[in-house]
């Protein structure tokens, strides 16, 4: 990489307002490094705090309670700020190139774009499935099927798809939703069917001790559960899978194995079989050490972690040092993420399931209270930027 010690003013640009690069404009604002110019581009103006998604289905957070309002942070953190997709890279010029056609120069780049559902293998997806990423498109159609569900002749059987811990908190929040609003409608709520399908087995990435209070939870909220249910198909009214076996359904929400977007294969950079950007310990893309790869868009090759907000999260402070350290033309240090994480799973009746390793799991209203703390004091970092320091 070019040294920057004693170079003029570095062009940051920070590309996506994921859980990594919102933690960048904090920590620079709080401790400035005078040359160094941030630039956030974001294709949105709102960027989303994932481990809060579930509680907003399930009608506990309000839509901008989950919510880090970029342009504001962006106005309080005095990062310039380019609203537009990226869609590409000039590599050896050193431009980031936006969906208008306009190019931003770069002196350090860090990619934080996240992943979405691969909805490529599943015929009618596009029509009749609802992808929980990204996010925004997901509340505007989750708004529409509620309205949907409020008709007497409305959907009745819900599926959700993916037996991951995204699908599992899904399956519970639009219980709790339907137990909360459904009488509202004058409706029972115990007329929705709902159902999760599973490519595998349920929570297969987290210990048999959490997925068995998952499944005696699934059970007490009259959530069907099918396993090696790989979905291949959806229509207005059913699902089928691989082996050919059918499920009825009138709604559909995909929460699936995900890839990265697909721009980032023409930006020629090493990437893993996600899509995603494979990238050193010390996040730095493979082959471009100007370019820095975070979150659920990135992989680091030594030492793969599920993708999972937790470990975009811990990446903010470490990709922070590992700014400064470029900066002073120090070496940059690795990061060593954890080997287990915790897991919190809301069921969405004020209780949840916590995980960790191979054994430990615990269930109950401390947990749930909890994960809220967490989550709150995640989104309170944010909160000391809500009014603009400029007039
Ligand atoms: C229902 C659900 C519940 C979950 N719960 C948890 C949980 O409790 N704990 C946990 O650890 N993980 C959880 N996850 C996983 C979590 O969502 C992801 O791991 C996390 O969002 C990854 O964060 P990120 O910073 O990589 O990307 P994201 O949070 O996805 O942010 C990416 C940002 O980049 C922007 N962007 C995308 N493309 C472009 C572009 N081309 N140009 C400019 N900007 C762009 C997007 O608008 C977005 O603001 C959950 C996921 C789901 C679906």
């Amino acid at each position: 990489m070019t040294d920057l010690r004693d170079a003029g003013p570095v062009d940051l640009i920070l590309v996506g307002g994921g859980h990594t690069n919102v933690q960048v404009m904090t920590a620079f604002a709080r401790q400035p490094e005078p040359r160094l110019r941030l630039t956030l581009v974001t294709d949105r103006l709102t960027t989303p705090y994932s481990g809060m998604l579930p509680g907003c289905v399930a009608g506990l957070y309000a839509v901008e309670e989950m919510h880090i309002d970029l342009a504001r942070l962006a106005r309080a953190t005095g990062t310039r700020l380019i609203h537009a997709a990226a869609i590409g890279l000039d590599r050896p010029g050193k431009r980031l190139l936006l969906a208008d056609g306009a190019m931003v120069s770069y002196d350090l780049l860090s990619l934080n774009v996240g992943i979405a559902p691969d909805l490529s293998g599943i015929e009618g997806a596009d029509r009749h499935g609802i992808p929980v990423k990204p996010i925004s498109g997901f509340l505007t159609r989750l708004d529409a099927l509620l309205k949907a569900l409020q008709k007497p002749d409305g959907p009745r059987r819900i599926a959700i798809v993916g037996g991951g811990a995204a699908g599992v908190e899904l399956a519970f929040a639009m219980r709790a939703r339907l137990n909360r609003e459904a009488p509202g409608w004058g409706i029972d709520p115990a007329s929705f069917d709902l159902v999760l399908a599973s490519a595998e087995g349920l929570v297969p990435a987290l210990n048999d001790s959490v997925r068995r209070k998952v499944e005696a939870a699934l059970a007490r909220h009259r959530i069907g559960f099918v396993s090696d249910f790989r979905v291949v198909a959806i229509t207005a009214r059913s699902l089928r899978a691989q082996d050919g076996r059918e499920l009825p359904a009138d709604a559909v929400l995909l929460s699936t194995d995900a890839r990265a977007p697909s721009w980032l294969a023409g930006t020629g950079l090493p990437l893993a079989k996600d899509g995603s950007v494979e990238t050193r310990e010390t996040l730095q893309a493979l082959g471009d050490d100007a370019i820095f790869a975070v979150g659920d868009c990135a992989t680091v090759v030594a030492d793969p972690r599920p993708k999972a907000g937790v470990f975009a999260v811990r990446q903010g402070p470490a990709l922070v040092r590992g700014l400064r350290a470029v900066l002073g033309g120090e070496p940059i240090p690795r990061h060593q993420p954890q080997r287990e994480f915790l897991t919190l799973l809301m069921t969405g009746d004020g209780s949840a399931i916590a995980g960790r390793g191979t054994w430990f799991s615990l269930e109950g209203r401390l947990v749930w209270r909890w994960k809220d703390w967490i989550d709150r004091r995640f989104m309170a970092m944010f909160s000391e930027f809500d009014r603009d320091r400029t007039p």
